[in-house]
């Protein structure tokens, strides 16, 4: 049976759009969520044979360091250094012969172009390379104690890694919201 692609979960690694159903539906690891840490379980994975599925939805492949955290934050930081420090040297014959003019949109498609790069390097292109380990996108939810559904889709892991990140809690801490300590 071939398996038609949805929107709300397909299959990002093209090698895998065409195959048979009943290949595919059972794993010995279902990993959810493709930041670091389903990355490096995806890796040991591979590395140990098994057959595995890493599910990530929400974020781009590579979760918050590549697309939104780590990287993104260093290289506008590392701009921002470059371009103070360029203005404001300790050494007299550098001090004011930078230019001046910092052009926001430059720096915000430079950042964009940088994250999109090591994407696709560090993320996208080495889990097409993992023998073993298929990549579904879409939200998964636990149906049962060994099931998720992605979509339209169900499958049955063996085990599972939830490595779907984190989301800051903020406290109710008096005056926090309006800013005034
Ligand atoms: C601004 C910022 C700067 C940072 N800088 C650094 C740094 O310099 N050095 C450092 O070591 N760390 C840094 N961190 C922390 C680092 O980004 C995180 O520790 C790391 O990304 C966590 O990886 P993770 O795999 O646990 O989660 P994530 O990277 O968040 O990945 C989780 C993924 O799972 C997806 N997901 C969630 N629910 C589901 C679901 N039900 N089904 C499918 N997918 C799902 C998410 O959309 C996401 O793609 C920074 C974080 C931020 C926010």
């Amino acid at each position: 049976m071939t398996f038609t692609l949805d929107k709300s979960a397909k299959i990002q690694n093209a090698v895998y759009e065409d195959y048979d159903l009943n290949d595919i539906d059972e794993y010995d690891l279902i990993i959810i969520g493709g930041g670091a840490g389903g990355f490096s379980a995806a890796t040991k994975a591979s590395e140990l044979g098994l057959k595995a599925v890493l599910i990530n939805g929400g974020l781009p492949l590579g979760g918050t360091c590549v697309n939104v955290g780590c990287v993104p934050s260093k290289v506008l930081i590392e701009i921002s250094n470059e371009y103070y420090y360029g203005n404001h040297s300790n050494y007299w014959s550098l001090k004011g012969k930078a230019s001046s003019k910092l052009e926001l949109r430059d720096v915000i498609a430079e950042k964009k172009e940088l994250v999109d790069g090591l994407r696709q390097s560090n993320y996208v292109d080495v889990v097409n390379n993992l023998n073993g380990v298929k990549v579904l996108e879409g939200y998964a939810k636990f149906v049962s104690p060994n099931e998720v559904q992605v979509g339209e889709r169900r499958l049955k892991g063996e085990k599972f890694i939830i490595a779907t990140g984190a989301r800051p809690k903020i406290i109710p801490f008096k005056g926090l919201e309006e800013g005034v300590m």
